[in-house]
């Protein structure tokens, strides 16, 4: 039996825990609790973490940090010549933690709940989990990264209460809602920013170190294509994170950057209080998301009784200030950058069978319930009584995940080669009103007079990943008892078992409220 572990995929850090002798335990990689994700080449050998990251200031070309934003976007890095995706990159990261992890605990790592960002994407979800099966892991479950760190929080405590769950990361922010019952989380709403977090601060304090050098030197480094100034750059940027994360704990910093271009020597004193009013709009804009996220439920502050902190970017005290000030004092483990990965791993241990969970020296974990709600209606478009296309809605919104739901259809014209279905979301009777996302064309296999019934089915499986399928129904008299009864669920049991045979495409939506 392998080992089950909770991983915390992160933008700039990932982390990854598990159950053992009945406690949650980070897996040190390379001696740290955190590995950065950061990915190089080093004379044609693929290089991951804390090497990985030091090569970042001498070979920038050949590193990629920070990849996880871009999965999903059609981009591409150039390693040495070799192409990797950020699903390419996100591979090599899980592969080097599973082998450091399994050395670690010298059994092998095997299966694991992996966590992704509230805000993700089904597609986006859908690779995050591909990656982590491309290295080698089963993957129980995609978690969401702030249900998670609740269930870190929460999971001693049998109390009712409702969390808020404020998560700023290295390159992203997440805000979370969750009533939590016991070991029964519900997510009420989810709102973000997928393009939001501690490297906007450092880029705060970039912008000021630029600013001096120009004044000193009259030369925007940025704009320069020479090798010292993008070295220069780099050296800036990594002074930047450095300073912000000392202005955490002080109220000043001085900035020195000896021989940066040729014998030019950067010197500059930011205070914390010129850091946090140039901050503010990037403070303001987690607050507004805070705000249309309590007011997609009509909650206000009263309504939520305890706001946990969550991410590397929480330690600035503007944060934790700003947050007191809108909602109430936040709640802050001391190990912010861990707690990710621990619910993960509590999570993991939970879908672990008892005698897994007996080997991690607990009697038996609660089952950790993690309900998940749509907040949008997904339908498709069809044609009414009196030929207009109107939208038609399949899952409802507040459909409890997994959900399935179908509906059965019929080509309009006789000998109709194909048909295409259009795939919406939203309430709106007419298609166009809604937003759409996708499209799905049927081959009609032997078109013929008649009318051919047409099954469209979604699902959006625990993971949130959403799944359109649509297959032409034989004629015959089980099917046709079939559809008289309206059989979705027999219907997409065949369709799982191969006996009848769909065009599929997985839609790319969000499915959190934005
Ligand atoms: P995470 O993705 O949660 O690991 O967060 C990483 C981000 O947290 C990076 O942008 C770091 O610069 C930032 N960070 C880490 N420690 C601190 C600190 N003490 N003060 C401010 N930012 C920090």
């Amino acid at each position: 039996m392998g080992i089950i572990v909770g991983i915390d995929l992160g933008t700039t850090n990932s982390a990854v825990a598990c159950l053992r002798r009945g406690k949650v335990q980070i897996v040190q990689i390379d001696g740290k609790n955190t590995v950065p994700s950061v990915v190089a080449l080093r004379n044609d050998e693929i290089i991951v973490g804390q090497q990985a990251k030091s090569r970042l200031l001498i070979d920038p070309k050949n590193s990629v940090a920070s990849s996880k934003r871009e999965i999903g976007k059609d981009v591409h890095y150039n390693l040495g010549g070799k192409i990797f995706t950020p699903e390419d990159v996100a591979v090599n990261i899980l592969k080097t933690i599973k082998m450091k992890a399994s050395e670690a605990l010298g059994e092998e790592v095997e299966e694991a709940v992996v966590t992704v960002p509230a805000y993700f994407t089904s597609e986006q979800r859908q690779i995050t989990k591909s990656a982590a099966e491309r290295a080698g892991l089963k993957v129980l479950r995609l978690m969401p990264e702030p249900t998670a760190a609740a269930l870190d929080y929460g999971i001693d405590q049998n109390k009712n209460q409702t969390l808020m769950v404020y998560d700023l990361g290295g390159g992203t922010f997440d805000i979370s809602i969750m009533q939590v019952k016991g070991n029964n989380f519900e997510i009420l709403a989810v709102d973000g920013d997928s393009r939001l977090g501690g490297d906007d601060f450092d880029q705060v304090i970039c912008n000021l170190l630029y600013k001096q050098i120009n004044k000193d030197l009259n030369i925007s480094i940025t704009l320069e294509k020479e090798r010292k100034y993008i070295s220069a750059v780099t050296k800036v940027k990594e002074a930047a994170e450095k300073a912000k994360i000392d202005l955490s704990d002080m109220d000043e910093v001085e900035v020195i950057l000896p021989n940066l271009i040729d014998d030019y020597c950067l010197e500059k004193t930011i205070t914390r209080n010129e850091f946090n009013e140039l901050s503010k709009p990037l403070i303001d804009r987690t607050i507004e998301k805070m705000n249309m996220a309590m007011k997609s439920i009509n909650y206000t502050e009263d309504d939520i009784d305890r706001v946990i902190l969550v991410g590397g970017s929480t330690k600035m005290p503007i944060i934790r200030e700003s947050v007191k000030n809108r909602i109430k004092e936040p709640y802050m483990a001391p190990n912010v950058d861990e707690v990710v990965a621990r619910g993960a791993a509590l999570m993991a241990t939970s879908l672990a069978t008892p005698d897994y969970q007996k080997k991690s020296g607990i009697d038996l974990l609660k089952k950790i319930v993690v309900k998940e709600k749509t907040v949008f209606t997904y339908g498709i478009d069809l044609l009414d009584r009196y030929n207009k296309l109107v939208f038609t809605p399949i899952i409802k919104k507040g459909s409890m995940l997994p959900a399935l739901d179908g509906v059965i259809g019929a080509t309009s014209r006789p000998y109709q080669e194909r048909v295409l279905l259009n795939v919406f979301r939203g309430d709106n009777p007419v298609p166009n009103e809604n937003e759409y996302l996708g499209e799905l064309v049927l081959d009609i296999n032997k078109p013929m007079q008649q009318e051919i019934p047409i099954l469209a089915l979604f699902e959006i499986d625990e993971n949130m990943i959403i799944r359109f399928r649509s297959v032409q129904l034989p004629i015959s008299q089980e099917y046709a008892e079939l559809i008289g009864s309206n059989d979705i669920k027999r219907l997409k049991a065949y369709l799982d078992m191969g006996r009848l045979k769909a065009t599929e495409v997985i839609i790319d939506a969000k499915e959190n409220g934005r």
